[in-house]
């Protein structure tokens, strides 16, 4: 769809969620860009949150600290000059230190924690507000926005989520054993999928895309072609 025909309709919500590692980010990324939406990877957000639970160790079995620490603490996201949405803790641009193994080692036991997840659910749904939004995560479809247009669930072999995961890390200069990171991503799968508060469940109206044989870009275009499909115009 041209610039022009979409500048015409109305902005909907895209709601991508799914497993660890599976291509939502890249892909929500790219989507964002090509609508011309705000693009938030909500697990960076949480990724945030646990990097100043780390920093301030912060003990996650003390409800008193844990109040504390989230009123202490400002996620929030900006564009760079490149176009892409990096996430800010404090001020401070963290997209390097979120990306680390150690925090991906601590995340899901920190999203887990209900009165996190209270906070970031609000940030989330306030930047949603005016629709022209793609986020990705666990709980977008199912609890961040039930009523989004479009629905997704991504999912991938665990062995090609793996190898992707391991290629990043290490575009990032961290070389980490392949084990290691298919152990992370089972941990992760295993803790979200089993939480009591707002577990990664697909939502009953999302689609499903399995990433494990197809290329970026063919995903790119087959969530291109079922927002558009989604959106009308101004009447
Ligand atoms: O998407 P990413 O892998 O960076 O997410 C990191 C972690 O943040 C997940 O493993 C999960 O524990 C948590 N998360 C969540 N809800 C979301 C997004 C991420 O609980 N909406």
């Amino acid at each position: 769809m041209s610039t022009q025909r979409l500048l015409g309709m109305r902005k909907i919500i895209v709601a991508i969620d799914g497993h660890s590692a599976c291509g939502k980010s890249t892909t929500a990324k790219e989507v964002a860009k090509i609508l011309g939406y705000l693009y938030v990877d909500s697990g960076a957000m949480y990724r945030a949150v646990t990097v100043y639970f780390l920093e301030h160790h912060i003990a996650i079995t003390n409800p008193r600290e844990v109040a504390r620490a989230l009123s202490d603490i400002k996620v929030s996201c900006k564009i760079n000059p490149q176009g892409m949405t990096e996430t800010y803790l404090n001020g401070l641009n963290a997209e390097s230190k979120i990306r680390k193994m150690e925090v991906a080692e601590q995340v899901s036991q920190i999203s887990a924690i209900k009165e996190v997840r209270t906070a970031m659910v609000e940030e989330q749904r306030r930047l949603g507000k005016k629709k022209g939004i793609v986020m990705d995560g666990r709980d977008i479809g199912t609890v961040v926005f039930p009523e989004a247009e479009l629905k997704l669930f991504l999912t991938a072999d665990l062995l090609v989520r793996a190898f992707r995961r391991q290629k990043e890390l290490l575009e990032r200069d961290e070389l980490v054993d392949l084990d290691d990171v298919i152990d992370n991503l089972k941990y992760r799968d295993q803790h979200d999928t089993t939480r009591k508060v707002s577990p990664l469940v697909k939502a009953k109206d999302a689609i499903i895309i399995d990433t494990t044989h197809i290329t970026i870009d063919e995903q790119v275009d087959e969530v291109i072609r079922l927002a558009t499909g989604k959106m009308v115009p101004f009447t």
